[in-house]
């Protein structure tokens, strides 16, 4: 059980890290040793020794193990980026870097994303150390520059070139996960991510003939770009469900006392209420075209445009993505990935989903805790290269009318204290247990 220094520490700890301005403008934009520096003196206190690696000057990681009592047990990894995205400050009703605690509340910029695990795990080995506590497995702890962008400079770049530190890891636990989700209707959930979509950013290409705007021009690059990023944003892509997906929509059918009919998904989701917002966008892939690049002149047909799409697929589904964006293209217009990442798929059937779930229903004992697929990625999808299975867990009980989702990456980005002090207390019960 953490004590009360670990619950005054865990607000500290999140106020002290969103102070530290480690904003990602991608490109390279980016510095985030001071937090990287901070976090490491709150290991070293603690007895756990931290390295301290960067690819790029600046962009620090930092990485630790605590050697667990069994030596035959893999080793788990627990992460968390030290980045956060930009905050517009004009927009904010207080500064997106003060980390100020106003009515029970801590505000900024990485109050949830992820400053606030940054800290609770900060919290939980301190105590640890006070109490000599030691975990069963060993414990290899990564805070991580560079999730906000590429990955690159952080989780890609430790499995890449550090493997060697996260040797005998076999699973992960990071980033967005056991939040309540409140329905509207009393209900709360805990969705704990096992499983995140792939990312294909695609950029598509079109060619056609250069010529004056008044001239017939049946090769139009504009013409053709234009065909074909309107096929791809109104394509309706099938149902694919995944392990994780299924889970989901079986057991919140269990929980609306609804027929799990998993042949028509769309009716089923129809029938589960704003709980339908947490398995929607992971039933099939998606495409949907963002940017568009043609063109100089209006009386001046290019012989070149271009346009930019965000895709996703499921794990088991991205042949499929790749076949389907073949056909929505057409011959006239080339696509290739800008950005690509795998997709996840994570087991629910296993011990350490099972801990996740009992230690949050042990400090919140109305919890349905349900298994969800990411819509997007973290740095699990980096980790996945070294064979570790990625969990999102970062436990925080929010009061009703506290939309957790709107507010990652959103203004006025906030945690109350009451939720980094159940955290701090989920986390250490659940790695006790692991
Ligand atoms: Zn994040």
């Amino acid at each position: 059980m953490t004590d009360g220094q670990a619950r005054d520490e865990v607000v500290r700890f999140t106020s002290d890290l969103i102070r530290i301005d480690t904003t990602n403008r991608g490109g390279g934009d980016c510095r985030e040793r001071p937090a990287a520096e901070y976090a490491a003196a709150l290991l070293a206190e603690a007895g756990v020794e931290p390295v301290l690696l960067e690819r790029t000057p600046g962009r620090t990681n930092v990485v630790a193990r605590v050697e667990g009592s069994d030596p035959s047990a893999d080793a788990l990894l627990l992460h968390g980026h030290l980045d956060v995205v930009p905050a517009e400050a004009a927009d904010w009703s207080v500064h997106p870097f003060s980390g100020e605690v106003r009515d029970g509340v801590v505000w900024g910029r990485g109050a949830v994303d992820m400053k606030n695990m940054d800290a609770m795990i900060l919290a939980v080995l301190r105590a640890w150390a006070r109490e000599g506590v030691r975990p069963r497995r060993d414990l290899v702890i990564a805070f991580t520059a560079d999730e906000e962008a590429s990955a690159a400079d952080g989780a890609g770049f430790l499995a890449d070139r550090h493997p060697h530190l996260f040797e005998g890891c076999t699973q992960a636990v990071g980033e967005s996960g056991a939040f309540t989700f409140h329905d509207g209707a009393g209900r709360r959930i805990y969705p704990v991510a096992a499983g995140e979509r792939g990312t294909g950013w695609l950029k598509l290409t079109a060619r056609g003939r250069a010529g004056h705007g008044s001239k017939v021009n049946r090769e139009n690059a504009v013409t053709r770009l234009a065909a074909a990023v309107a096929r791809i944003g109104e394509h309706v892509w099938p149902t694919r469900l995944t392990p994780t997906v299924t889970a989901a929509l079986t057991e919140l059918a269990a929980l609306y006392g609804v027929d799990a009919d998993l042949d028509d998904v769309d009716a089923l989701l129809g029938k589960l209420g704003p709980a339908a917002a947490l398995v929607e966008a992971t039933v099939r892939n998606s495409a949907n075209p963002t940017m568009l690049e043609a063109g100089y002149k209006v009386n001046v047909i290019p012989g070149e445009a271009a346009a930019f799409v965000d895709g996703r697929y499921l794990a088991g589904a991205e042949d499929e993505f790749r076949a389907t964006l073949d056909e929505l293209t057409g011959p006239d217009v080339d696509w290739e990935f800008h950005h690509r990442e795998v997709a996840l798929q994570a087991p629910v059937d296993v011990p350490l989903y099972a801990q996740m779930r009992a230690a949050v229903e042990e400090f919140a004992p109305d919890a349905h805790v349900v298994p969800y697929c990411m819509s997007g990625g973290t740095d699990a999808k980096q980790f996945s290269r070294l064979g570790i299975t990625g969990y999102g867990f970062a436990p925080l009980k929010l009061p009703e009318g506290f939309d957790y989702q709107a507010l990652f990456h959103g203004v006025d980005e906030r945690v109350p204290v009451e939720a980094l002090h159940f955290g701090v207390r989920v986390l250490d019960r659940f790695l006790r247990t692991a």
